[in-house]
C-alpha cells in the first residue's frame, strides 16, 4: 500500500514530461539509452557474424516486413491513429534481425520499425518511445549473444532443425529477460500515478505468453529467411494472428476500464467482485463494500472549471487506488463515485480505510483550486451472515450490500460531509 494522498500530485502538461520523472528514472532510460547506442557498434561482428550475406538487403526485408506488420495492425484497429497502446510486435523484428544479422544492424532496423510506427500512431511520449526502443535494442544484444553462442558456427537451419530451434528459444528467453527487467525498472521508478498501464500489463501472464509468442514469429521468420526467403509470403496470416493476438489484451482491457480514472468500470467490477464475494463466505472470511462520492463536485466544476474537475477526479481515482491492497477491485461507479470491493476486510477495518481514504483525498494537493472532500459508506459482510437472497451460499448478494454501502454514504452526506459511516449490512 503507498502511504497516502503526499504522493499524488496532477501535473501540468506543459512541463517537460521527462525532466519531471524521477532522477533514478531518468538515469535508468539515460544509461539504457547510452548502452544501446554504444554495445551495438562495440560487438558488431564479435556476437556471430550474421547468417545471410546480404545484410543490407535483409535488414531493408525486416524493416518493410514491420512496416507492413504495423499497417495490418492499423486495419485490424479500424485505422485509428490515437490513444493505441504501444504494443505493435515490434520485438518480432528486433529478435529476428538479432538472429540473421549482424548486432551492428540493431540500431538502424529498430530505429526504423519504431519511427514508422510512432509515425502510424504509437503515440507515447517521445522519452518512452526512445526509452522502449533502447530497451528493444538491448533485449536485441542480449538475444543475438545467446543464439550466436549455442549455435557456434553452425547456421540456424542445419539438419533437422533441432539446434536452431533450441537456440531461438534460448534466445527468446534471453529477449524476454532483458526486457522485461528493462521495462519494469521504467515502471516502477518512475512516478507512482505515471505507469500505471505499463504496472498492470507487466502483472499480467497474458502479457509475457503474448511477447514470447510473438518473438517466437520473429525467431520462424528468421528460419524461413534464410532457407527460403520466398516462403515469407506464406507467413503474412501469422502475422496478421500475431497482430491480432498483440491487440487483444489492450482492447480487452479498454473493455474493462474507464478511461479517464484507469478504475475499472462498474459492470467488469460487479463481474470479478461477485466472484470474489463467493470466495470470501466460502472461506468463512469477511468482506466490504465502500462507495465514495465526491463533495460538492458540481460546485467544484462550476468554480474552476471541468478540465480541472477532470483532473481532480483523475487524482482522487488515483488517491482511492493508492490506498489499496494489490487483492481490492476498485471501480468508478459513474460520475464522481467509486466503489470498492475489499476481500477480507471486516468492519473495524473497513471503517479504518475508509477514513484513510477520506483523509487521503482531502490531503491532495490540486494546484489552482481549493481542493476537494470526499464522503464514504462502508458497508460489511461478517461471516456467518444470512440472507435468502444468496445465491445459494447463504450470503448476501453483492446488490443488496453496494445498496447497503450506499446508504451508509448518504448517511455521510448527511453527516456534514467530508466523512465517513460504515456499518454491518442488513
Ligand atoms: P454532493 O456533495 O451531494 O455529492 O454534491 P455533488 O455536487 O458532488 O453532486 P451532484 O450529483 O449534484 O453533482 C455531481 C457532479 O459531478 C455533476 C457533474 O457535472 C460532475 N461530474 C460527473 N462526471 C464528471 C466528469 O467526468 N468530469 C467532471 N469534470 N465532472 C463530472
Ligand atoms: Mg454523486
Ligand atoms: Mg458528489
Amino acid at each position: 500500500m503507498a502511504d497516502g494522498a503526499s504522493t499524488v500530485r496532477v501535473r501540468s502538461s506543459s512541463m517537460p514530461a521527462f525532466l519531471s520523472t524521477p532522477v533514478a528514472c531518468q538515469l535508468w532510460v539515460g544509461s539504457a539509452v547510452v548502452a544501446a547506442l554504444v554495445l551495438p557498434v562495440a560487438l558488431d561482428h564479435r556476437v556471430g557474424e550474421g547468417h545471410t550475406a546480404h545484410e543490407p538487403w535483409t535488414a531493408l526485408a525486416i524493416v518493410a516486413a514491420s512496416v507492413v506488420n504495423v499497417e495490418i495492425g492499423r486495419v485490424l484497429e479500424g485505422g485509428a491513429a490515437f490513444s493505441q497502446r504501444p504494443h505493435k510486435a515490434l520485438s518480432t523484428w528486433a529478435f529476428a534481425c538479432a538472429i540473421v544479422l549482424s548486432v551492428g544492424w540493431l540500431l538502424p532496423v529498430v530505429a526504423c520499425c519504431y519511427a514508422h510506427a510512432r509515425w502510424r500512431g504509437l503515440r507515447v511520449p517521445l522519452w518512452k518511445w526512445v526509452g522502449s526502443a533502447a530497451y528493444v535494442v538491448l533485449a536485441g544484444v542480449a538475444a543475438a549473444g545467446v543464439v550466436h553462442t549455442v549455435l557456434g558456427e553452425e547456421s540456424l537451419t542445419r539438419g533437422n532443425g533441432l539446434c536452431g530451434m533450441v537456440a531461438v528459444l534460448a534466445g527468446t528467453a534471453a529477449f524476454l529477460a532483458v526486457q522485461t527487467v528493462m521495462f519494469h525498472g521504467s515502471a516502477y521508478l518512475n512516478e507512482a500515478s505515471d505507469e500505471t498501464w505499463l504496472r498492470r500489463t507487466l502483472r499480467q501472464l497474458t502479457f509475457y505468453l503474448t511477447e514470447v509468442g510473438v518473438l517466437l514469429v520473429g525467431g520462424l521468420t528468421a528460419a524461413v529467411w534464410i532457407a527460403a526467403p520466398w516462403f515469407l509470403v506464406l507467413l503474412l496470416p501469422v502475422f496478421v494472428l500475431a497482430q491480432r493476438a498483440a491487440l487483444h489484451e489492450p482492447l480487452r482491457q479498454r473493455a474493462e476500464h474507464d478511461d479517464k480514472t484507469g478504475l475499472l468500470r462498474f459492470e467488469a467490477w460487479d463481474r470479478q467482485a461477485r466472484t470474489a464475494a463467493a470466495r470470501c463466505s466460502r472461506h468463512g472470511r469477511p468482506w466490504s463494500v465502500l462507495f465514495a462520492d465526491l463533495d460538492h463536485f458540481k460546485l467544484f466544476n462550476d468554480t474552476w472549471g471541468h478540465l480541472a474537475g477532470d483532473l481532480a477526479l483523475e487524482a482522487a481515482a488515483a488517491v482511492i487506488r493508492d490506498e489499496l491492497r494489490d487483492g481490492d477491485l476498485v471501480a468508478r461507479f459513474g460520475g464522481e463515485e467509486f466503489c470498492v470491493f475489499l476481500p477480507g476486510t471486516g468492519l473495524a477495518d473497513g471503517r479504518a480505510l475508509a477514513e484513510r481514504v477520506r483523509a487521503a483525498v482531502a490531503a491532495t494537493d490540486l494546484p489552482g483550486t481549493q481542493g476537494l472532500t470526499v464522503s464514504v459508506g462502508v458497508a460489511t459482510v461478517e461471516p456467518g451472515c444470512d440472507s435468502s437472497s444468496g445465491a445459494g451460499t447463504g450470503a448476501p448478494d453483492l446488490a443488496d450490500v453496494v445498496r447497503s454501502a450506499d446508504r451508509a454514504l448518504y448517511a455521510a452526506k448527511e453527516g456534514g460531509r467530508d466523512t465517513t459511516r460504515a456499518h454491518l449490512a442488513h
